[in-house]
């Protein structure tokens, strides 16, 4: 396809829907910001920019970040491209996690790691703190001081609304009947490779009008064309499970990045799918991808294909934090 073909197959009007009750209005295709620090490969910082760029002018508003994702490199390159574009995006960063091992929960780190965000992301103020990787930290301390801690940056306007992120959906929906909070981010619940997030995680964010980010549309990488991270958590069946199901696309003249983006901007109450992002070529697929129709008997044998592995639920955070795995499959 030409250029000029490839841009005219994007849709011309970018879909929005409410964040919760915040007011804001978020894109349907969300900018995972992790992979600009080099998170799943090196990645050419220009190249970066221009994907960050292309998105906006493109109707994508929503962009999520944090300091952990290549240790503030994300954070730094982000602020960069959106140098003079802050006004036109809802900016999300996160708190608490800041390396593989490196936690910190508390109030006083909360505060100082949003004055640095700040800083790498050149504005005075986030549209969304998130609590980073609940899972890691002592659900009593998130609870009774760290997102108190956010609330406080949320008077002084630091902060327009804040969040929680993590794994385990018990965990996550039980922060959320604790204590109100105005977003919940879960990732790699809901896509292709496993849909249990709408079991225990979407139910109560809807009682409570939370709004839901879905986040990892393609599973970390294992819905995409290039290799998963060597870091990825599934076991060696979920990732070759994800490049049969590339195969069985391509025979069918279909990528299946774009099947899997599709069925993520189809969730009923997810109001934006992040997938992460650094090249206008990739920017230009997903976008193309909404704008997609997917054949019945394609999702079909795509189900029944992944069908020995789906819902399968990796270990994360503190013991006592983690899913039971009672109904993710043995493998
Ligand atoms: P993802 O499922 O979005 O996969 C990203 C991978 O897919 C990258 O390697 C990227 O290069 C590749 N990719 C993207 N579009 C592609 C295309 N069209 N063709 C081929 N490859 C393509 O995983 P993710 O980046 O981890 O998740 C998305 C975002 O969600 C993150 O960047 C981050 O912002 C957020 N997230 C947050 C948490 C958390 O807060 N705990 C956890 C996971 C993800």
């Amino acid at each position: 396809m030409s250029a000029t073909a490839e841009l005219a197959a994007i849709p011309a009007s970018m879909p929005m829907r409410p964040l919760g009750r915040t007011g804001l209005s978020v894109s349907v295709l969300g900018f995972g910001a992790s992979p600009l620090g080099d998170a799943f490969r090196v990645t050419d910082p220009a190249e970066g920019k221009r994907a960050v760029h292309m998105a906006i002018d493109h109707g994508v508003n929503f962009f999520d970040v944090a300091p952990y994702y290549g240790l503030t490199l994300a954070e730094t390159r982000l602020g960069d491209a959106l140098a003079g574009r802050r006004d036109k995006v809802v900016l999300a960063t996160k708190c608490g996690r800041y390396g593989v091992d490196d936690f910190d929960f508390s109030a006083k780190r909360v505060n100082a790691s949003l004055d640095e965000s700040l800083v790498r992301l050149r504005t005075d103020y986030v549209d969304l703190l998130q609590v980073h990787d609940v899972e890691f930290g002592d659900v009593r301390q998130i609870v009774e001081e760290t997102i108190p801690a956010m609330r406080r940056l949320q008077e002084q306007g630091k902060a327009r609304y804040i969040g929680i992120t993590g794994y385990p959906l018990k965990t996550l929906a039980r922060i959320a009947e604790s204590v109100p909070v105005d977003t919940i981010l879960s990732y790699c619940r809901y896509n292709l490779m496993i849909a249990d997030m709408d079991e225990i995680l979407t139910p109560v964010a809807k009682r409570h009008g939370i709004g839901l980010i879905n986040a990892s549309a393609l599973h970390m990488g294992v819905l995409a064309e290039d290799e998963a991270p060597e870091w990825h958590p599934a076991p060696a069946p979920v990732i070759e499970a994800g490049r049969r199901a590339a195969v069985l696309c391509k025979e069918r003249g279909e990528d299946l990045t774009a099947v899997a983006l599709r069925f993520c901007a189809d969730h009923g109450y997810a109001s934006t799918t992040l997938v992460g992002m650094s090249t206008r070529k990739q920017v230009a697929d997903n976008l193309r991808a909404l704008g997609k129709q997917v054949d019945g008997r394609l999702k079909k044998d795509l189900e029944a294909l992944v069908a020995p592995v789906f819902n399968y639920v990796w270990p994360s955070g503190r013991p006592e934090n983690q899913d039971a795995h009672d109904s993710s499959p043995q493998i």
